[in-house]
């Protein structure tokens, strides 16, 4: 069988501009980066808090790494659970303020195992409409009913939960918006949830770092307990600047994704210099309030510059900035304008975003400078 109907699907995508490409990265992430040779000042990572090339977190991974090898060797529950992730597990509990967590090799696998261990047949899963792709995915592969609600509408959830009959009901909702930048409605989902019976689980990969007093993330900077927010999902390769991702709850939780959730079960343990890595990047996070004080200032800065310019944004307090022009094509000539002029921004396109809604996604980090916020405004001034 050959592959010339692929081919020309693949043709199909390339026509309505929305073939998706890599480009190789030369450095360390942001501020300033090399992609495929050329210098770049880059706003595109989720490097929020600047740590992913931290010295002290790089040291400490070679450390571990001398300690403890290069890879986890095995999965969890055979040999791979190391002294590192161990103690990770119980600060990440600690940090969140939650009796247990447990780590995965990433968040897409932290959302599959973590709902398919909850739900199935006889249940009922609700999701925001935007919710993130492995959220999604989670949810189908549960075969649990299916339902979307829309975007963090909590009537449009409450019509929804008052209808259910299933035998248990698990409402899903990122924290921050992957591709909009804004903020759950947090409070009154849970409260609309627990009053209907159903759990609620968060995705909160943006806010963990990024938002509360300490950076324990939506939960924090809500005030929510765990009998509020019973299923806590973060992820480590965003603000923590390391890889991985946890789910933080109750011992009872946490014991049943040990024992069901096949994503963890049933594959090598991340390596456990990324998790003695995560230790110190964790202690950062808690103790370096400046970075998420430097980071509000800049999406303040780079918000009122765009205002001035007559971009449109959306309602975002967070560091994702999205610079929403609706057609694909003139969203990637504008993202090549800006790399014409050395900066790097990606256009995100459907299928990722809803048709007539691509955008460039800015993203702020720590470890930019006033001055990287004010040359970007000034380039997109140029191209817009
Ligand atoms: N959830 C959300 C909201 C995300 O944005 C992402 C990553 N883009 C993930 C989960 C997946 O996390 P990971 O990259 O660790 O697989």
């Amino acid at each position: 069988m050959s592959f010339d109907q692929l081919a020309s699907e693949l043709q199909v995508r390339k026509a309505a501009s929305l073939y998706r490409g890599r480009k190789v990265l030369q450095s360390p992430q942001q501020p300033e980066v090399v992609v495929d040779g050329k210098a770049y000042l880059a706003f595109c990572s989720n490097d929020y808090l600047g740590l992913a090339n931290h010295p002290a977190i790089v040291s400490a991974f070679k450390q571990a790494a001398d300690e403890y090898g290069v890879g986890g060797g095995a999965s969890s529950l055979v040999s791979g659970h190391s002294f590192h992730h161990h103690a990770l597990e119980e600060e990440l509990a600690a940090f969140t303020g939650r009796p247990r967590a447990l780590l995965f090799s990433n968040g897409y696998m932290a959302n599959l195992g973590t709902v398919n261990a909850l739900l199935g047949k006889q249940d009922a899963v609700f999701q925001d409409r935007l919710n993130h792709a492995s959220l999604l995915d989670a949810g189908l592969l549960s075969g649990a009913r299916f339902q979307r609600y829309l975007h963090n509408d909590v009537d449009s959830l409450t019509q929804r939960l008052s209808k259910t009959q299933a035998r248990r009901s698990l409402v899903v909702t990122d924290g921050v918006f992957s591709m909009d930048g804004d903020i759950a409605d947090l409070p009154a989902i849970c409260d609309v949830a627990n009053h209907h019976k159903a759990w609620v689980m968060v995705d909160d990969a943006h806010g963990i770092g990024c938002l509360g007093k300490t950076g324990a993330g939506c939960a924090e900077h809500f005030g929510l307990s765990e009998q509020q927010l019973p299923i806590l999902m973060g992820t480590l390769g965003k603000a923590f600047g390391t890889s991985g991702a946890f789910v933080a709850g109750s011992d009872v939780l946490i014991e049943t994704l040990i024992q069901h959730a096949r994503t963890y079960i049933y594959t090598t343990s991340m390596p456990p210099a990324v998790a003695a890595a995560t230790r110190v990047s964790l202690k950062l996070v808690q103790t370096e309030q400046w970075r998420r004080e430097q980071l509000t200032s800049l999406i303040q800065r780079f918000r009122r510059g765009c205002e001035q310019l007559g971009l449109s944004l959306m309602d975002s307090p967070t560091p994702i900035q999205p610079i929403m022009i609706g057609n694909a094509d003139k969203a990637m000539a504008m993202s090549a304008a800006l790399r014409d002029k050395g900066l790097f921004i990606t256009a995100i396109r459907p299928p990722t975003v809803p048709h007539g809604s691509a955008r460039l996604r800015v993203t702020l980090s720590a470890s930019h400078t006033e001055v990287q916020v004010d040359r970007l405004l000034d380039a997109l001034d140029q191209v817009k």
